[in-house]
């Protein structure tokens, strides 16, 4: 069999950051992904209006935009381990906000997946781009599974454990 991307396959992609389920080739293709291979998928809330509009799922009204995650996250959790993600708006990272505007954003998706009957504890921050303050809201909302590419802060004091990350992928990507 010839690969035609060996290197690609080498090394394992160990979690996938689910913006765009809502688009049916997308969630599709993830499926497929996530029955073969189960990485972590960090999955948004449905009050990333950002990536709603960059994805073409603005026309969506709040009510089906949030049910149809719902039932796609329900259904993806069937096969793989599911965390928070989060993002602000474009370019922007949760850095530019601060700790109860951080807070806001992140218990608010915790909750919305929570409603779902799914237990998280991952989280992992838009671009990996993070402060003090998405550490103290990690700590409040008992999230301790901390994902990023860099540790910038000690955590020993704190119950977050610290998950690096070396490969990830978004589902668009796939
Ligand atoms: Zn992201």
């Amino acid at each position: 069999m010839r690969l035609s991307n060996p290197l690609k396959l080498l090394i394992p992609v160990q979690e996938i950051h689910v913006e765009t389920i809502v688009n049916d080739v997308v969630y599709s293709k993830l499926l497929n992904f996530v029955r073969i291979h189960q990485p972590i998928c960090l999955v948004i809330g449905p009050n990333e209006h950002f990536l709603k509009v960059l994805f073409g799922a603005d026309s969506l009204e709040p009510d089906t935009y949030k049910n149809i995650l719902k039932q796609r996250y329900s259904h993806l959790s069937k096969f793989v381990r599911i965390g928070l993600h989060t993002h602000l708006y474009h370019k922007y990272s949760l850095t530019k906000l601060d700790y109860d505007a951080q807070f806001k954003k992140m218990s608010e998706g915790k909750q919305f997946l929570e409603s779902i009957g799914l237990k998280i504890i991952d989280f992992a921050p838009g671009w990996y781009n993070y402060d003090e303050n998405t550490i103290k809201t990690c700590q409040k909302l008992g999230l301790t599974r901390f994902h990023a590419r860099e540790k910038l802060y000690d955590l020993s004091t704190s119950k977050i454990e610290f998950i690096q990350v070396r490969k990830f992928t978004h589902d668009y990507d796939l």
